[in-house]
Parts: C-alpha cells; structure tokens; sequence
C-alpha cells in the first residue's frame, strides 16, 4: 500500500501529465479591474466582482462601521449567539428585492446548496440536475442520498421524459439548474423547467449566483417565475460574502431548524453582512451600472464574432486544456488576466478561457482585450 505522501505524489504527477494540476497564484487587488500578480499589473477579465463593488467606498464604509460596532467574528452558530442583528435585515431586504417572503442566509453559498437539498430530500426522494450545474448542487445531491439524475443541458424536454420515467417511485422530488450557467453564461429556461416541474409535483431551485446584480435588472435569471427556491450568493456581483435561499416563510424555518450547514456553522461576520446590505442598496437603486456588465459582455462577443453573451460571463471555447493554459499564458504576458477553465470544472474536450465583465471595464479595455485574445488565438491554434 502507498504512504500517505506517496499517494498524493501519486495523484499529483498523473494530473501534471494531463495538464490538470491546478497551482495558487497568489493576486493582490489594486482596483475595481487591476490585480498584482508575479509583481505584474494586470487587466483582470477574471472576476465575479460584476459591479466593482468590491471596493466601493460606500461598501468599506459600512464594512467598517460594522466591524467598530459588532465586531470581527459573529462568534457561534446563528441559533445559538451568533444572530446579529443585521443578519435578520440583509434578509428582509432579500425577500423584498426577490419578491419572496423570506429568506436564510447561509456561510457561504456552497454551504446553502448542500444544505438545502440535503434538508429537503433524502434516501427516498429524486434529484434532478442540468448536467452543466455548479458543483454544489451535486455536493448537496449526494450528501441527501438521494437518487440522483442529470438531464441535458437546458432541456426542459429531458427533464419531462426523466420525471415522467422515474417520479412514480419517489416519494419527493427537487429539480435543480443555476439561473446563469457559471462558466457558459448562458440562461436557464426557467419558465420551461418550472411548467415542467409543477407538472410532476417536482420543485424548482434556481441557482442565480451569476444572476443577482446583472441579469433581469439585477433580480436574477428567476425573476417573474414563481419559482420555490430562488438562492443566490453575496459573493458575486455584491463582491462581500455569504450564499442565501428566499422561500416561503415556513421553508425558510424548516431550513433555519435542520439544515446542517445552517445549524453547525458560525454565523456569517459583521462585517461581510454590512457589506452586502450596502451593494445591495446600490444594485435597488443604480439600474444603468446593473445594466453595465451586460453590455461590455455583448461589446466583446460582438468583436469577437461569438454568439451574443446572455450575461456578464463570455467562454471562448478551445478544446485542449493545455491549449487553454497557453492562450492564458499568452494573455498574461499582454497584461491581460483571464482564466483557463479545465476539467473537471467543465467537461473534457471543452476547456475554456471564461471571460467576465464588470461595470468598472472601459469600452476601450474591452476591445484591447479582443484584439489581444484574437491574437493568443492565431499564435496558438493547432
Ligand atoms: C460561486 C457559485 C456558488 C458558490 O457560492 P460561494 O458563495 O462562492 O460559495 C454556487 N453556485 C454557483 C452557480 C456559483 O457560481
């Protein structure tokens, strides 16, 4: 048998000759767009800080105040002292901007998708998942124990044929999809999947953390359908931290009394919670930069010759990782940051540069992106 170190050594070299191992670039922030990496500025298409929030005065405003008032730490479990009060009202104002009638706040929104499903479903039960989800959907998936299937992606058509095959024999079923797919941003056909939901007595999730502050005004790609599970992350476009769920008031506190990563988890700090509030009340109140990611998404698949991006999350799709990893490579040395995605986060043969916008990009730095990325495209093509 393998020790311990020669086992990850192991694992280590065969996913080095796939291109797969994955390495820590440590990366400073300098501003809404500009990172410190390897002692290089750089011009990041790479974050999810859709607004430049992030960094906003108003937001490190509240940050601060909330540190001097309450603290660093929410220093226990929400149910045991760990419910500061501004926990309750992130949560009101939630509800509100989703139109639900409450909402739970979660560490994280890892820590929301498997609690949820893992509180919601169990052995007995179905789960239904578009087969491009975010990892912590299928995280909560498993830990239910649920059976679970994956229909193709945005196909409300295979989902029919999946609950009218398998529904009969489950006793529950929860059918799960993201809002904006995170490294395709494209849009779910919620509408669709939810006709295709209540018909089966199945309940809908919708994972917008890609939605909320870009898409539909900034509501997220579940807004107008009256969808059950509407969760979403703090981290994104409100550029704090912290994943949240609005539901109904009575699954709201079904969740607050047995989702175990609700229950057995701190609180999340002060600090992060006065920050979301803040990008909060800037997303209600400032729809023109809510509309702004948007549109320098499209700017750039217009320039490039893609299909028109549907959200602020445009992959140029190459095929080979390591091809991935050279074209990013060669962006970097341009001074540009934009990501190579590789297996598993997407499926083989698709790896990808995933490119992101944000309100703070410049029309002039978005075209100067393209040109460049054509560029690393012709330089690198098989
Ligand atoms: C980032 C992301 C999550 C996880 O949210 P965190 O708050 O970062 O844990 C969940 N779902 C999707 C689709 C995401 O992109």
């Amino acid at each position: 048998m393998d020790t311990l170190d020669a086992f990850a050594r192991r694992k280590l070299a065969s996913l080095e000759a796939a291109g797969l191992r994955r390495r820590l670039a440590p990366t400073g922030r300098l501003d809404a767009t500009h990172v410190l990496r390897g002692g290089r500025r750089l011009l990041s298409f790479s974050c999810n800080d859709y607004l430049g929030l992030a960094r906003d005065p108003r937001v490190l405003e509240a940050a601060r105040a909330a540190l001097d008032a309450h603290g660093a730490g929410a220093c226990a479990s929400r149910l045991i002292t760990g419910d500061h009060p501004l926990l309750g009202e992130l949560e009101r104002r939630l509800a509100a901007f989703k139109g639900a009638e409450a909402a739970c706040v979660f560490g994280s929104g890892y820590l929301a998708n498997a609690g949820i499903i893992a509180t919601l479903t169990g052995p007995n039960d179905l789960v239904l998942l578009d087969e491009l989800v975010h990892s912590s959907l299928l995280s909560g998936a498993k830990l239910s124990g649920a059976r679970t299937l994956s229909f193709r992606h945005n196909d409300a058509g295979h989902l029919e044929d999946l609950l009218r095959a398998h529904r009969g024999s489950a006793a529950r079923c929860l059918v799960a999809t993201d809002g904006v797919f995170s490294m395709d941003g494209d849009l779910a056909p919620v509408g669709d999947l939810l006709a295709a939901s209540q018909a089966h007595d199945a309940w809908l999730m919708v994972d917008d953390a890609h939605g909320l502050g870009v898409v539909n005004g900034g509501r997220g790609a579940a807004h107008g359908h009256d969808v059950p599970l509407r969760m979403g992350t703090l981290s994104k476009a409100l550029g704090s931290y912290g994943g949240y769920v609005c539901a109904s008031a009575p699954v709201v506190d079904y969740l607050k009394t047995r989702a175990r990563t609700f229950v057995y988890s701190t609180g999340l700090p002060p600090a992060s919670v006065a920050a979301a509030l803040a990008a909060l009340d800037i997303v209600e109140r400032d729809p023109a930069r809510v509309a702004e990611p948007l549109r320098k998404a499209r700017l750039f698949t217009g320039l490039m010759g893609l299909p028109e991006a549907q959200s602020c999350i445009a992959p140029v799709i190459v095929g080979d990782a390591r091809r991935a990893l050279a074209i990013s490579q060669r962006l970097e040395a341009a001074g540009y940051l934009v990501g190579a995605i590789r297996p598993p986060t997407v499926p083989p043969g698709t790896s990808r540069l995933r490119v992101t916008f944000s309100a703070a990009h410049g029309d002039e730095e978005v075209a100067g992106l393209a040109a460049a990325m054509a560029d690393a495209l012709e330089a690198q093509s098989a």
